[in-house]
């Protein structure tokens, strides 16, 4: 079954790459304020949001650690990385009217309030949006399982993964001409396809085994959020209650 559904909460999952802009690495603010004024129009729609951050525009601990730094360490390297991408974006956020609250699940008072469920949670309510930062305050992880755990506990109807193509690939549509979207397709495939990369593995599972909905699509492609807020058929939809059907 396509989901036809009007989103009313959402999880939005940002690689921190998405905040590069022309540069090769770090944070360039035109593309911290172009992303802001997308979030801003979902935000007209009234619809709640909740943005998990990653940080791989800064840092990440896996890749680090192959280069010799203790992988722990490395990623509470990453983690602080998430927290400087979610500072960045708290402001263009606030630059360009959305009202807005920078949460971090490492406690540091003078820089984000601490990750309290039921204050992001209020905040959503409140018509407020709450970027989460620190993925899940844990080394071994990602901001996908960050991503996964916050909007399972924070009742989110769906986690929308913003990536850089419209969804997922039979085969990689940067190399294959040919290549099909699917516009929906099952937990079961999507763990089984190995070719096929939506999240990490351990997000993915989590999410299946709570019911979680997983839409992957281009941010960066004009409307695209607000059509997949609406339930058109854009990206692809992920669940357990849905077939693999090709776009
Ligand atoms: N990280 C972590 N625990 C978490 C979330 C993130 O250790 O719960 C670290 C990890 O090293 C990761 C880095 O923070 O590589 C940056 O996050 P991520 O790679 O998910 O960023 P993205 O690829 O989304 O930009």
């Amino acid at each position: 079954m396509q989901q036809q559904k009007r989103f009313k909460r959402i999880m939005l999952k940002i690689g921190g790459e998405s905040l590069i802009g022309d540069r090769e690495y770090g944070i360039d603010p035109k593309a911290v304020l172009s992303m802001a004024e997308k979030i801003k129009a979902i935000y007209a729609k009234e619809v709640e949001v909740a943005i998990v951050i990653g940080g791989g525009n800064i840092f990440r601990g896996l890749s680090a650690s192959k280069n010799g730094i203790e992988r722990a360490t490395a990623d509470y390297m990453g983690m602080l990385a998430t927290v400087m991408n979610g500072l960045a974006l708290q402001d263009a956020l606030d630059k360009v009217g959305v009202p807005v609250r920078l949460q971090t699940a490492l406690q540091m008072p003078a820089v984000a309030e601490g990750f309290i469920r039921s204050k992001a949670i209020r905040h959503m309510e409140k018509g407020r949006v709450v970027i989460l930062s620190a993925g899940t305050g844990m080394p071994y992880v990602t901001t996908d399982s960050g991503a996964a755990l916050h909007a399972l506990e924070l009742h989110c109807d769906v986690l929308m993964k913003a990536t850089k193509v419209d969804g997922i690939y039979d085969k990689d549509p940067m190399t294959n001409p040919g290549a099909r979207r699917f516009k929906t397709m099952s937990y079961k495939t999507a763990i089984e396809m190995e070719e096929v990369q939506v999240m990490d593995t351990a997000a993915l599972a989590m999410c299946k085994e709570n019911n979680m909905p997983i839409m992957v699509f281009d941010l960066f492609e004009e409307g695209q959020l607000e059509k997949a807020i609406e339930g058109e058929d854009v990206g692809t939809y992920v669940a357990n209650d849905t077939e693999t059907v090709l776009a």
